[in-house]
């Protein structure tokens, strides 16, 4: 049974613009960078925005400061479970902002800073939308949970992983509101990374002939890894349809006159679902291990598969709602497609909970120090998730 509009009325009488920049803006403020992820002081902020309403929240500590918040919102009668589902952390400001990154400034309709659009401000609408569902009295069934997490900038092992494992986070279906500048996205590719040690033998730089120039293998293993077109899967629903391979981190020497005899790289490989981490770490190997390697440098891998790809029907039921009330909202059809960064939708669809990504945020923007977010679009998607949560626990 769809929302009314008696009760759509109902629901939009609690959403104030005025109340949803005030509470995105505090979150902005709290500097929640990842690393270090302590999210403590923000998590304890939103758990007082739930109580102040009477919504059930919890806070859950991981680590020190490393704090996920949780909340129920339930319905009158039994029924399914839908998630919300946003992370707290952001990754460092990073240098040459126009404004101060952290005091969350508000010009010309939009609001500045870390975290605004990836993803506080997806976070602002789903904490908006919850209280407007219990502030309206409108009735449904089954629950509505919230979790604000840590860590997902470094994988989630402490946040949405944790909460799965510990099963805190059970559910029937999810919406995940990282930045997707309001296009539906019901999927995401996945995200690996693959550190190379490289082990050569030191040697005095004045003998270098002598040594086994780590450093210089790397450069070697680079070189050929720029070239290496990785075989993945191909789907044209995704952003950037192919895996792609890229090198994002380099490390070695130790003096400046010593022969290095360690060098280590990382990789940074996205894959689209079809795809394995094991498969795509030894096409990989395969391509080093037929370099020339005369002097038998020495090198080994450590695989970190973080975020599996995923991708879900588009015609299941979650998407379904939110897409039909994207129209109902903004009287035009959205976007479809699937996400080329990694979200914690890969952890929640690997659970057996369909997630669609759904999020004001325009992900241009996201880790630049151009940050930012649309207040008309923030307030178009508190719209959007009462209604789409109140269809799909009606259906
Ligand atoms: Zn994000």
């Amino acid at each position: 049974m769809f929302v009314d509009m008696k009760e759509q009325e109902k629901i939009f009488a609690q959403i104030s613009s005025t109340e949803v920049l005030e509470i995105l803006s505090k979150l902005v403020r709290f500097r929640t960078v990842n690393p270090p992820g302590k999210t403590a002081s923000c998590a304890q902020f939103i758990s007082s925005l739930f109580q102040r309403e009477k919504i059930k929240a919890k806070l859950i500590e991981t680590e020190a400061e490393k704090v996920n918040v949780m909340a129920w919102l339930k319905g009158q009668s039994p029924g399914k479970t839908l998630l919300f589902n946003g992370h707290l952390d952001v990754v460092p400001p990073g240098a040459d902002w126009p404004v101060d990154p952290f005091s969350a400034i508000f010009k010309k309709g939009e609001l500045w800073g870390r975290g605004t659009c990836d993803m506080k401000s997806g976070i602002a609408a789903m904490i908006a939308s919850l209280t407007a569902i219990k502030r309206s009295r409108v009735s449904f069934p089954g629950e509505i949970i919230f979790s604000g997490v840590c860590d997902e900038e470094s994988g989630s092992k402490k946040g949405t992983q944790f909460l799965l494992k510990e099963g805190l986070i059970r559910a029937d279906m999810a919406i995940c509101s990282e930045p997707t500048d309001m296009a539906v996205e019901i999927g995401n590719r996945g995200q690996m990374s693959v550190e190379i040690k490289v082990a050569g033998r030191s040697s005095h730089a004045g003998r270098s002939h002598l040594g086994l120039n780590a450093i210089h293998f790397a450069a070697d293993i680079i070189e050929k890894l720029k070239k290496l077109k990785l075989k993945s899967s191909r789907n044209e629903l995704f952003e950037v349809p192919t895996g792609s391979l890229s090198v994002t981190k380099i490390q070695g020497g130790l003096t400046d006159d010593m022969i290095p005899d360690r060098c280590f790289l990382t990789v940074d490989i996205r894959l689209l679902p079809g795809d394995t981490f094991d498969s795509t770490l030894e096409q990989i190997k395969q391509e080093i291990e037929k370099m020339e390697n005369p002097e038998g440098i020495k090198i080994s891998y450590r695989m970190h598969g973080n975020f599996p790809p995923c991708l879900i029907p588009v015609d299941s039921p979650v998407s379904q709602a939110v897409i039909h009330n994207y129209g109902k909202v903004l009287g035009e059809e959205p976007l479809i497609r699937a996400k080329s960064a990694a979200t914690d939708a890969s952890h929640l669809v690997a659970a057996g909970i369909p997630t669609v990504i759904f999020g004001p945020g325009n992900s241009q923007y996201s880790h630049t120090n151009q940050e930012r977010v649309s207040l008309s679009k923030v307030m178009a998607s508190v719209r959007i998730y009462a209604l789409s949560a109140l269809d799909i626990l009606r259906e």
